[in-house]
């Protein structure tokens, strides 16, 4: 923000200067008061070339909605169920001596403090942009932004296949679960922290490294989710034994950080 308001002055300045100085020229008729319009207008929209490409790297990229994701009909009827530690037979992971080292481990000790540091990142190809893809959507963000590390973000597409894969009814095919947040940073966790003291990692949390998701809901085209409940239980249990996420509960949801 400060460098496109550094740059926004500057340019400003700059172009108070060339207006007063193509003023006097025109005063003093050395050159045509057209000209002086073209040349401003011209400074105009090179300050518009600039700053546009700034302030839209900055905004939130809006998460692409994919049509094969949400695909229950409005007119469909659809149930929605809780994915929480007791809704799900899963094995916990400890947070402190597993959750945390794997995620250091697995980052490459990437922990993202501030926005700056996330969009370093993010330039580098340390964090990718996560898509809703087959099997899960991904809900409004308010204290994280839909960013994983490569790796992270091939295991979340991984188990949203794998999930939909294991679903035999056809109709049923159609559920999907919602991942609820996904890359925090430090600052971030600060402020989630501040408004639900009791429901959060105060430091270092596996958000903070881009290899942690949680899972809060599962949507269903049936009366109820026996079936998609059952697929997603069985994928993230197959998953957590083949070594590539941890599982752990949070208030309302499931948390899982990939490591491996
Ligand atoms: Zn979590």
């Amino acid at each position: 923000m400060k460098l496109i308001l550094l740059t926004f002055l500057m340019l400003a300045f700059l172009g108070f200067g060339l207006t007063i100085f193509l003023g006097i020229w025109s005063f003093k008729k050395r050159i045509s008061w057209i000209k002086s319009f073209i040349f401003i207008a011209l400074y105009g929209i090179a300050c518009i070339g600039i700053l546009v490409p700034m302030i839209e790297r900055r905004a939130p990229k809006l998460i692409k909605r994919i049509p094969i994701v949400r695909s229950i009909k409005k007119s469909e009827s659809k149930r929605s169920c809780d994915c929480t530690w007791s809704s799900l037979l899963l094995k916990k992971d400890d947070y402190p001596t597993k959750h945390k080292p794997a995620a250091q481990r697995i980052s490459n000790q990437m922990y993202i403090r501030n926005e700056a540091l996330r969009n370093k990142c993010i330039n580098k190809g340390r964090l990718v942009p996560v898509e809703e893809m087959e099997g899960f959507g991904i809900s409004d963000l308010d204290y994280s932004t839909a960013h994983l590390t490569p790796l992270a973000k091939k295991r979340l597409y991984e188990l949203g296949k794998r999930f939909r894969a294991g679903i035999q009814n056809p109709d049923e095919k159609k559920s999907y679960f919602m991942v609820s947040s996904i890359t925090r940073s430090q600052v971030q966790q600060t402020q989630i922290c501040e408004r639900y003291p009791n429901a959060c990692t105060k430091d270092h949390s596996p958000h903070s490294y881009g290899v942690a998701f949680d899972i809060y809901r599962l949507h269903s085209r049936y009366k109820n989710c026996n079936e998609g409940m059952k697929a997603l239980e069985k994928v993230l249990q197959e998953m957590q034994k083949e070594g590539k996420i941890l599982l752990c509960a949070e208030s309302k949801c499931i948390h899982v950080t990939v490591c491996g």
